[in-house]
């Protein structure tokens, strides 16, 4: 399954991001997936609620921002946005077209509770 790799990529990214913050709990996490990345958020969503368990985002949501698919024709160079998985331009129909957007998929950014925020509740 090509999620649960990915996943545990964009876990360990964050859990050491929390680490590098010294935060000491994530509340959220936010990636950016395109439309033509092949990833599938519920499946994410599936792979992330099994590994976060008994870390430091144990309680911690994902947030999908999903990037719709843009090509480019090769012969009339006309942009489409085609909503399915079939690439064609819309105004000649050709299906020679470049993907320029939708392949994207990383880490965009995460919400951490510091440690100093309970060093100051005593203070
Ligand atoms: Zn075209």
């Amino acid at each position: 399954m090509h999620e649960l790799s990915i996943t545990q990529d964009i876990l360990n990214i964050a859990l050491q991001e929390a680490k590098n913050a010294h935060a000491c709990k994530i509340n959220k996490i936010s990636i950016v997936v395109g439309q033509a990345s092949g990833i599938v958020p519920d499946s994410v969503q599936f792979c992330f609620d099994e590994m976060k368990k008994g870390s430091i985002a144990n309680e911690a949501s994902l947030d999908f921002t999903i990037v719709p698919t843009q090509v480019k024709c090769r012969r009339c160079q006309h942009v489409s946005s085609p909503k399915d998985i079939i690439w064609m331009c819309d105004k000649c129909g050709s299906g020679e077209v470049d993907i320029i957007a939708g392949r994207e998929l990383y880490l965009n950014s995460i919400e951490a509770e510091q440690e100093e925020a309970y060093e100051n509740r005593s203070s």
